[in-house]
């Protein structure tokens, strides 16, 4: 600690008016706190350095379990403000045909595999497992279940969402902070999931461990979806910080998590990891970097350049070469169209490239589902 010197001495009186002002030097620094900001999931040390800058948010990364997350990212109270207000799913998606489309294309699957390995685990003990899903947003994947016939609550924090449920899919969204949740409160869930969610609190941990105490000892699971630092779209938003607006965002997803470390946040939580599932949309914005923001039609753009720097920035990811080959099929094909101006021949091309990244488990999600240690069988 440094000693706080307060000295008062006489100024130079031709600078300055008397009495004399007091003046302060040195400022206690409480080693002790700072520490604990660098610890997030498993109490390792942090890098001191950023390993990336992302819109200004210096990504800190753990020497042990790998884990993301933002030094100069906001405190706790200015996260639960935020989150209160958050207009994400008041200003857009506000037709309900289009908000149906977008639970049977995004929210539907991942009701379906969530329900599969739930199968998987616990057979058929339960016809009708609860599910509780937290930080439910506009109520899509609440909706997803409900149009399974599955028993559905979910919780939210932001009102403006809740209004979205309530007014396009019809649904009563619990406005609750899941921390303070009480077992008579919830109706007895099964199922717990967090779709895109722990990245967004400061303690991540805590989250899947108030999980793992609501389903107590019967049959349960635990459903984690969250952003993967080894993927293709870090790869790009690594190559266009300015402009690539995809999973690394320091106001809202102060963490970034690797397979590694929502592994090791599972474990800390007491749940066993079971299965994993790689998607994402990396493909999508190679797309979008090239396509949209009409990079690949300027003129010092080419194909060998672009190459040599998405494969130092995946090899120093750790990410192996094969998904190189058909990023550069798809590149190869857009400079090959740019003339026209029509790149639509290559949309075929962006599945297959998904699946390689999918496959590399180098997708920009990866979502873990898990039973409490306890049931482990
Ligand atoms: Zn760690």
């Amino acid at each position: 600690m440094n000693d706080v010197v307060i000295k008062e001495h006489d100024l130079d009186l031709e600078r300055l008016v008397q009495p004399p002002i007091s003046e302060t030097f040195g400022k206690t620094v409480d080693i002790f706190s700072l520490k604990s900001v660098e610890q997030s999931v498993c109490g390792g040390t942090c890098s001191k350095e950023p390993v990336v800058v992302i819109h200004g948010g210096k990504y800190l990364q753990c020497g042990e379990c790998t884990h993301l997350h933002v030094g100069n990212g906001l405190t706790e109270e200015e996260l639960s403000e935020h989150y209160k207000e958050s207009q994400k799913y008041a200003a857009t998606y506000t037709n309900p045909e289009k908000a149906q489309l977008r639970v049977n294309q995004v929210a539907t699957p991942k009701a379906e595999w969530m329900l599969k390995v739930y199968r998987d685990l616990h057979g058929n003990i339960l016809q009708d497992p609860n599910v509780l899903d937290v930080g439910a947003g506009g109520g899509h994947f609440v909706k997803a279940c409900r149009d399974m016939n599955l028993q559905v609550e979910g919780i939210e924090l932001s009102r403006p969402s809740i209004s979205f449920a309530k007014n396009v899919f019809n649904i009563e969204l619990s406005n609750r902070d899941f921390l303070g949740v009480s077992a008579d409160e919830v109706k007895n869930p099964r199922l717990i999931t967090f779709w895109g969610v722990i990245e967004h609190v400061k303690d991540p941990v805590a989250m899947l461990k108030k999980a793992n105490d609501l389903l107590k000892d019967e049959p349960g699971m635990v459903v984690a979806s969250v952003p993967n630092f080894r993927s293709g779209s870090t790869i790009i938003q690594m190559m266009y910080p300015d402009t690539a607006v995809r999973h690394i965002g320091p106001i809202e997803h102060g963490n970034i998590f690797t397979e590694k470390s929502i592994s090791r946040s599972f474990e800390k939580a007491s749940i066993t990891p079971t299965h994993a599932w790689y998607f994402g949309m990396d493909a999508y914005e190679i797309w979008t970097q090239l396509v949209t923001c009409g990079r690949v039609k300027s003129q010092d753009f080419s194909v060998d350049g672009f190459m040599s720097d998405f494969d130092r920035i995946r090899e120093s990811l750790g990410i192996a070469g094969g998904v190189s080959q058909e990023v550069r099929g798809l590149v190869t094909k857009l400079t090959s169209l740019k003339d026209s101006g029509d790149f639509s021949e290559a949309l075929d091309l962006l599945p297959k490239l998904q699946l390689a990244f999918d496959e590399e488990r180098a997708s920009d999600e990866i979502t873990l589902a898990g039973i409490p240690s306890s049931e482990q069988m």
